[in-house]
């Protein structure tokens, strides 16, 4: 059953865009496609949507104010396995391995038909899927509302799927597998991020805000990961 509520959902694609008229083009014909479309219009949005939504792909111009895209897709990448596709305009210098080797899955040049442009997502797209979806074991975690399939990578909240990164995944699970015990900040960091933990130090909090803006009913006065003030986090056991 969860099976068929996956294959029904929509894919979300954060578009990031600051010429008007691309914008509505796109919007129009994404969503005629069968796609979700978000807007940012500059590389600054883009993050902020980013860090308030899961998408399922990334459009992302290079040429945008405030940020460039090649700054949006290191930054994203740092945090993220997410799809993303970069869109350059004609005549611009592109250094198309400089892209791949930021991590982006792929680019497309202006002006492209929306079918080629369509048909490199669904490519993008069912790349990742095949990737991810190889080993299908059965390790299942089952705290409260939350049942995480770890070998499919899938999490669900009350029955309904979550879309977690990679690094959410990781540390919602490493809450899960510890539940009713503290976990401080420094075993979580190191078991998460290991030697990736890199610059700021509310990189957790962060992610623990986003974990709990998914699972709990009430974020602002979590019941499930609770804080350890001046510790860490704790998962919280089930109150039958
Ligand atoms: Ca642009």
């Amino acid at each position: 059953m969860s099976k068929r509520s996956n294959s029904e959902k929509r894919v979300h694609v954060l578009v990031v865009e600051d010429e008007e008229s691309f914008i509505d083009a796109l919007t129009i014909g994404l969503n005629r496609e069968g796609f979700d479309v978000t807007i940012a219009r500059d590389g600054q949005e883009a993050l902020t949507l980013f860090a308030r939504n899961a998408f399922d792909l990334i459009l992302l111009d290079l040429m945008l104010p405030k940020l460039s895209g090649l700054d949006v897709c290191r930054s994203i990448r740092s945090i993220s396995d997410v799809p993303i596709i970069i869109v350059s305009a004609k005549g611009e210098e592109v250094d198309m391995v400089l892209m791949l080797e930021i991590g982006a899955d792929d680019y497309v040049t202006k002006p492209y038909r929306l079918r080629e442009l369509v048909a490199r997502i669904r490519a993008v797209l069912r790349r990742r899927e095949v990737h991810e979806h190889v080993d299908l074991s059965e390790e299942v975690i089952e705290q409260g509302p939350i049942r995480m399939d770890v070998d499919a990578r899938r999490c669900f909240v009350n029955g309904e799927e979550v879309k977690l990164r990679k690094k959410e995944f990781a540390l919602l699970r490493l809450l899960l597998e510890n539940p009713g015990r503290v976990l401080t900040r420094e075993v979580l960091i190191d078991r998460v991020w290991g030697n990736d933990y890199v610059g700021d130090t509310k990189t957790l909090d962060v992610h623990i805000k986003r974990l709990r803006s998914l699972i709990e009913d009430e974020p602002k006065s979590p019941r499930h990961i609770t804080t350890v003030r001046g510790v860490g986090y704790r998962f919280e056991l089930t109150k039958p």
